[in-house]
């Protein structure tokens, strides 16, 4: 993991609101890295981020992959799979089902699979967004699967 991160922003509808105020308190933070983030909440942090920027904000913006339930938690996942994000913020919804629930879940799992450290809160996205890891190189151990994937012999 390089200095500059990738750091993915997820939120439920519910946790939209969170998420735009926490991007929004610790936009300077988020300036330093690379943004990626399903399609909705992109858009609304993207805008809430340029809002601060003012004129400064025009060259400004998030990768949007697609929006959750038409398969940007997928989306997000294959990247994590790719090694391609190094944290993820995902700002999920307590109270209420969610049509694409087996999505969530995978996210939730491969993130776990693959070690990249994942906020499911605002506090816990606070303790991540003051590591001092942030801002420094950093290798996460990565489990070895290989027995895994060789337990047919192949
Ligand atoms: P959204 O997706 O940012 O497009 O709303 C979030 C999600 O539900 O995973």
């Amino acid at each position: 993991m390089d200095s500059i991160k990738t750091i993915a922003l997820v939120a439920h509808d519910n946790r939209k609101q969170d998420l735009i105020q926490w991007a929004e308190f610790n936009y300077k933070t988020l300036l330093r890295h690379k943004l990626v983030s399903t399609g909705t909440t992109g858009k609304l942090v993207e805008a809430a981020i340029k809002d601060k920027l003012g004129v400064q904000g025009e060259e400004f913006s998030i990768l949007k992959l697609k929006s959750g339930p038409l398969g940007g938690d997928q989306q997000l996942g294959a990247l994590i799979c790719e090694g391609k994000v190094d944290l993820v913020i995902f700002l999920w919804d307590p109270m209420q089902p969610q049509p694409h629930d087996v999505d969530v879940k995978a996210l939730l799992r491969i993130a776990v699979l693959y070690n990249v450290p994942m906020a499911c809160n605002r506090a816990a996205a606070d303790f991540m967004i003051s590591s001092p890891l942030l801002d420094q190189p950093y290798e996460p151990v990565i489990k070895d699967y290989s027995a895994y994937m060789g337990r047919f012999g192949v």
